[in-house]
């Protein structure tokens, strides 16, 4: 399969996933029509399916635009028929979905939004805004707990699943992740990296799941540096993983 990554809005991704074999398409998250379309005629390919993976207008503002180009499948969480425009396949937890010959998973991970899934298609993890490089989503409909057991969730695939995720934001992920962990070595260097990268404009999506659980905070709630620092932010603080967790969570919200 290929995956062609299209920069969209200010800071949003959406993905091309092409059968190389039919060329059939499907799409991750069309935040809008038009850079979609121009993308899908310089491919050479034909959209066949529209994947969201939460309703944020960010992540389907475009599905309008390109149901009115052709005809399309469009896949998002069942629970979602009524907040995702065109919706025509309403998936769950282990759903398979398939594009030309190309078949990829269904991951149900509420947290950020009530109805959030990710698909898998070979390694590869569309995973929307759950799972962030170096960072995961703001908990606006869902509880700690939901978004804890989403993240443990996607933390059980390979390590080399390579994380696709929905916005450009390492950088400023990176820096906080800094605040709470400085002493980390692998956060350190990936800093670095991601700091030359974004310098020249480079995109520093996907990443791997085995980097994301060396230095993403939010998936680090047994990492005893980590903690040190929830404790110094509130003395009270419990140290159970989803405690751990919601007050990593916290202190961002307000960084
Ligand atoms: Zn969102
Ligand atoms: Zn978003």
């Amino acid at each position: 399969m290929k995956i062609v990554q299209i920069p969209l809005l200010r800071d949003n991704y959406g993905y091309l996933l092409v059968c190389e074999k039919t060329k059939q398409t499907a799409i991750v998250d069309p935040s809008e029509a038009e850079p979609v379309l121009r993308r899908i005629e310089q491919e050479k390919v034909t959209l066949t399916a529209i994947l969201n993976t939460h309703h944020h207008r960010d992540h389907t503002g475009g599905n309008e635009g390109l149901l009115a180009a052709g005809k399309l499948e469009v896949y998002g969480h069942k629970s979602d028929s009524g907040r995702i425009a065109g919706l025509t396949r309403g998936v769950d937890e282990g759903n398979e979905v398939q594009i030309g010959e190309m078949k990829g998973s269904v991951f149900f991970i509420p947290g950020h939004t009530t109805g959030h899934v990710a698909y898998l298609f070979e390694n590869n993890l569309f995973c929307g805004d759950t799972l962030f490089t170096a960072g995961c989503g703001r908990l606006f409909e869902g509880t700690p707990e939901q978004m804890h057991g989403s993240l443990k969730k996607l933390m059980g695939l390979p390590d080399n699943t390579k994380v696709y995720c929905g916005h450009e934001y390492t950088e400023s992920n990176l820096r906080f992740a800094m605040s709470v962990e400085p002493k980390n070595p692998k956060l350190v260097s990936r800093f670095e990296r991601v700091q030359g990268l974004r310098a020249r404009g480079a995109s520093t999506v996907p990443s791997t799941l085995e980097e994301e659980k060396q230095t993403n905070p939010f998936l680090r709630w047994d990492s005893k540096e980590i903690q040190a620092s929830v404790k110094s932010a509130n003395p009270n603080a419990r140290l159970d993983p989803v405690s751990v967790f919601a007050a990593v969570r916290k202190m961002k919200d307000s960084f």
